[in-house]
This record gives structure tokens, C-alpha cells and sequence, in this order.
């Protein structure tokens, strides 16, 4: 995760500068030693006096720097007229016999010095001992005239040497962490684990011991401060989301329900709650998806509808449809379905098993009877005739639309046979209503064109007066393709 990786580099990053800082830190006390080291000991004064073995002097010069423990907190005098070496520590004072600074040191900086400031007497030696279980920085060099009014003795060994130590005390070390910003700074002679440290070498290169510390861990720390804020931030994106995603859901509820209302309402007569034309025609193609091929389709339309709107209205009108909506309402069952499908239509629609016809034809019978109790239109009662017609298929061979053709044909044959009766489509009344749209046509063009009439008057003859006292006049009509 990338704000992850970013605390990881941020820490290593840090943890490399806390390595170089204390690495420059231990090389800048080593600097500030030997700088020191080399202002007292290249020094006329001190070299005569130290070679006079004047202890009273070297009290006030050198070791008084020790209890003040400004530059060194050790001190060791040694070589030259000094049969043993002397040795100076902080809050200790002067100890002769080498207590402060220890012998193991003192033989190490005489060695070296011999060997490597033999021609250049003025080399300053700069290493590292342990004293007291404390890493110590120790700078060493001759005690030598640095003018030419004093004569340089021949033999180095004639030359005092005078040895400076800074110890590394925890107090020190706490207050190198202070300026460095690291934390529990620390002198070990044990495992450093994964933990940054700088090696601490003794004068022959061996490891004395490391520092070891805690590097600040900026990434962890920016990370931790943070967090509270991204949880907030996460949380709050969370919460938005959960918020949007709650009202898209809502809306698309409503919005689904809407849709579905929009729908039913679609499909439903306002007038009478039946199923309207556009549910009816749906309902005859479902059947034909879901493999319900036999079906009854029963066509019932008021007689005279047109005189019950003259006489109550186109109200009590309504009022008529409404109740006969309701009487056949009372017919309904599990595989009959209802509809009204024009001003004074209904649709009757079988899906039932069984003999279609017969079934059918019983519910046209038991309709006819319902139209013998009259409608009451206010004050009114109208007596209500329908016409009803029948077609039946069993299979596939006749379409949907056909069977509805079919069942209104047959409803027409029966208003054509004097109404309130029902009919069963059968193939004459195709014709018979081909002969109807032929004669039709052909009566229209007729009277546009003005050919084919002839008027007729017939007088009427009183018995009494044995006069004519009207005539009644007729048109015949002579179409010339269809014949008289
Ligand atoms: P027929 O015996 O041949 O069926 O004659 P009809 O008078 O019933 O006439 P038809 O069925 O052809 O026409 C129905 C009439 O019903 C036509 C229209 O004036 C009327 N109508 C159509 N819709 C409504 C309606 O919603 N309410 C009312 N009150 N009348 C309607
Ligand atoms: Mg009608």
C-alpha cells in the first residue's frame, strides 16, 4: 500500500541520517581532541616544565582541564624523566600509578607513537580504548619545543608523551541524542540486531563495541498523526457512499414502482377496473408463449347502446357499463379472463381443458340470462339486451388475430339475426361478411356516382272513397356488377 511504503522510505531514510550524524558526530570529537591535544603538547613552556617534572605547573596547565572537563576527562603524563606514568581523571584527581587511564592504553599510544611519529614528532594519534566498561577517545603525542629556542633531545625516548581522554559516559552520549534527535543512545559491547549502529574500533582495528540508538521514524510518526484524520476521511467517504448508494436504491424502488404502476394502470379500463384492449391483446400473445393454444374468445356488445346514452346520457351511460361489468365480474374463475375492450365491448376469453365449445356456450347462456333483470339508471330501469359471439380454436391453425376476427364476426351475426342472442363463428359468416363489405362498397360508389337508383311510387287507395289519398314512394337499386 503506497501511504506504507512511503512510511517505510521515510523511516530508512531517516534511520541512514541518524547513522552518518552520529558517524560525524564521534569524528568531530575526534578532530576537537587532537586539536587540543596538539595546542598543549607543541608548546615551549610545557616542555620545559613537563620535562622538569614540575607537577605544580602541570596541576595548573594540564590536569586543571581534567576536573573542568571542558576538552578531556582523562589525562595521562608519561615517558621522558617519568618512570611511571602519571594519570589525572575527572572528580578523581591525580592518581601516580596509571589508575585513571589504563596501562593497556598508554602501551598502545607509546608503541605507536615510537613507530609512527619518529620522524614528524608532531603527530597527533587518535584512537579508542575502553575504560571502566566506557569507550574513551583518546588523543596522544610528544610533549615537544615548537619554536627553536629550545633544543629538541635526540632520542625520542627522552620525549614525555601526554595522552588526553573524552570519555563517551552515558551522560554524554544522552546529550549527543538531545542535539541529534535519536533516542537511548547507547554504548554495547553485546548483538546490535537490526538496530543502526557505528562501530567503535580500537587503536589494531578490533571492534570495541558499538553505539547503538533508536532513529526518529518520521514516516511512523506522520503515519500515527494522520491516521486519526484518514479514518475520519475513509469513514466519511464510507458514509457518503453508504448515503448515495441508499437514496439511488430508494429512487430506483420508486422509481421501479412508479414504473410498474405506470404499467398496470396502462392496461386497466379506468371506467370498470377490467383489463382493457392493450391487456387482452397481451393476454392472447402470453398464451400463445406459454403454449396454451385452445381457447374460447366470447365478443359481448350492449344492443342499442347509442339509445341508452340518448335517454340517461352519456353518464348513466357509464352507469350501465359499470354494472354489467360488475354482473360479469360475478362469473369470474381461475381460467376464464375478463375485459372490456370498447365503448360497450367485452371479451370473455377461455383457457380452460375440456370442450371449449360446450363451456363457452354455457357462459354466453348464463350472460343472456343476467340481461333479464333490468339496469337501473337512477330512476330508470333499462331493459339491456347483448349480442354475443363465439370462436373457438384448439390449436395453432387459427392466429390470435383471426380468432378475434372470427369472434366478432360471429357477434355481428347475431345483432344481423335480431340481437340479444349469441352466435358460434362458422365459415359461412366469413362470407356472409365478405357479401356485407362487397355490397357495401359497391352501394357507396353507386350513390356517389348517382347510377343505378330508380324511384318507385305506389299510391295508396282509400276503400271507403275508392280515392287515391297518398303515395308511397321507394328507390329500387340496380347495381350493375351485383346483380338485383
Ligand atoms: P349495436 O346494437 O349495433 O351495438 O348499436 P349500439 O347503439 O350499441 O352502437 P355501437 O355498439 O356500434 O356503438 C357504441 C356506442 O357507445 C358508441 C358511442 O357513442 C358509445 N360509447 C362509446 N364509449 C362510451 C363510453 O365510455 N361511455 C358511454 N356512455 N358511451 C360510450
Ligand atoms: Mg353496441
Amino acid at each position: 500500500w503506497s501511504i506504507n511504503s512511503l512510511r517505510l522510505a521515510m523511516d530508512a531514510r531517516a534511520q541512514d541520517d541518524s547513522i552518518r550524524l552520529v558517524g560525524s558526530e564521534i569524528a568531530a570529537l575526534r578532530t576537537a581532541n587532537e586539536v587540543v591535544n596538539a595546542d598543549y603538547n607543541q608548546w615551549d613552556v610545557a616542555f620545559a616544565r613537563i620535562s622538569a617534572q614540575d607537577l605544580v605547573w602541570i596541576g595548573e596547565n594540564y590536569s586543571f582541564a581534567v576536573t573542568l572537563e571542558t576538552s578531556f576527562d582523562r589525562l595521562a603524563v608519561f615517558d621522558g624523566p617519568y618512570a611511571a606514568p602519571m594519570t589525572w581523571g575527572s572528580g578523581a584527581g591525580y592518581m601516580p600509578d596509571g589508575e585513571h587511564v589504563g596501562k593497556a592504553a598508554i602501551e598502545a599510544a607509546r608503541n605507536w607513537l615510537r613507530r609512527n611519529a619518529a620522524e614528524d614528532r608532531s603527530t597527533v594519534l587518535s584512537f579508542n580504548a575502553i575504560e571502566n566498561g566506557l569507550p574513551v577517545i583518546y588523543s596522544a603525542s610528544f610533549i615537544i619545543p615548537h619554536t627553536n629556542a629550545l633544543a629538541m633531545p635526540e632520542r625520542i625516548d627522552d620525549l614525555p608523551i601526554s595522552m588526553m581522554g573524552r570519555t563517551l559516559s552515558q551522560d554524554r552520549l544522552g546529550h549527543i541524542s538531545d542535539v541529534l534527535s535519536v533516542s537511548d543512545l547507547e554504548f554495547t559491547t553485546g548483538d546490535v540486531g537490526s538496530r543502526p549502529h557505528w562501530t567503535l574500533e580500537g587503536i589494531d582495528g578490533s571492534h570495541l563495541g558499538h553505539l547503538v540508538w533508536t532513529p526518529p521514524r518520521p514516516g511512523t510518526d506522520l503515519v500515527k498523526a494522520l491516521m486519526p484524520l484518514l479514518t475520519m476521511v475513509i469513514l466519511g467517504c464510507m458514509g457518503l457512499a453508504g448515503v448515495i448508494i441508499f437514496l439511488t436504491r430508494r429512487m430506483a424502488v420508486k422509481l421501479v414502482n412508479q414504473e410498474a404502476q405506470a404499467a398496470t394502470l396502462a392496461r386497466t379500463d379506468t371506467l370498470t377496473g377490467l383489463p382493457n384492449r392493450l391487456a387482452f391483446n397481451e393476454f392472447l400473445v402470453d398464451q400463445e408463449k406459454s403454449g396454451r393454444h385452445a381457447l374460447a374468445v366470447l365478443f359481448i356488445d350492449i344492443d342499442d347502446f347509442k339509445r341508452i346514452n340518448d335517454e340517461a346520457g352519456h353518464a348513466g351511460g357509464d352507469d350501465v357499463v359499470l354494472a354489467l361489468a360488475q354482473r360479469l365480474s360475478t362469473l369470474r374463475q381461475d381460467d376464464l379472463f375478463l375485459a372490456r375492450i370498447g365503448g360497450d365491448e367485452f371479451v370473455a376469453v377461455y383457457s380452460a381443458t375440456g370442450d371449449l365449445n360446450d363451456k363457452a356456450g354455457a357462459l354466453a347462456e348464463t350472460i343472456a340470462a343476467q340481461m333479464q333483470t333490468p339496469f337501473a339508471v337512477g330512476t330508470v330501469r333499462f331493459e339491456v339486451s347483448v349480442s354475443q359471439g363465439l370462436a373457438v380454436r384448439n390449436d395453432l391453425t387459427v392466429d390470435r388475430v383471426e380468432l378475434v376476427r372470427r369472434a366478432n364476426a360471429a357477434m355481428y351475426q347475431a345483432k344481423r339475426d335480431g340481437r340479444g342472442h349469441w352466435r358460434s363463428y362458422d365459415g359461412r359468416m366469413a362470407r356472409a361478411a365478405q357479401e356485407d363489405r362487397k355490397i357495401e362498397a359497391a352501394l357507396r360508389r353507386d350513390i356517389e356516382a348517382k347510377t343505378g337508383f330508380a324511384v318507385y311510387y305506389q299510391p295508396l287507395v282509400s276503400a271507403k272513397t275508392e280515392r287515391v289519398v297518398r303515395a308511397e314512394a321507394l328507390v329500387r337499386w340496380t347495381p350493375v356488377d351485383l346483380g338485383p
